[in-house]
């Protein structure tokens, strides 16, 4: 059925690996926003609140760079999905499967992603 070289269970391993950061980086986002309206809404939560204030300090960098990740692995659902999966984007190779479940965000193999622009 494959068109490609990846097998069908490392390619269904991945993409359950890549909605399961999905699913961390959403919920990292949902939580870290609107620290300030947060506090105010369990101000009556004393351990809700000591809890806030331990995760609070998530920088607003962090938090774009987790919106670019996000964004990034949307991508890679979808082209997961395809008959393009693990498929170098730039050469055409097959990406190996381990530097897909390393770096879930690349779409390129190594050589291609060294040798970026
Ligand atoms: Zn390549």
């Amino acid at each position: 059925m494959s068109v490609t070289g990846m097998h069908e269970k490392d390619r269904l391993q991945l993409i359950a690996l890549v909605e399961q950061r999905i699913s961390e980086l959403q919920k990292i986002l949902s939580d870290s926003h609107p620290i300030a309206e947060k506090k105010q809404s369990q101000a009556g939560d004393a351990a809700a609140n000591l809890d806030l204030t331990i995760n609070a300090p998530v920088g607003e960098k962090i938090l774009s760079e987790h919106k670019i990740e996000l964004s990034q692995l949307t991508k890679n659902i979808a082209w997961l999905k395809t008959d393009e999966a693990g498929v170098c984007i730039r050469c055409g190779c097959d990406i190996p499967t381990g530097r897909l479940k390393a770096v879930l965000t690349t779409r390129q193999c190594v050589a291609c992603a060294s040798s970026n622009d």
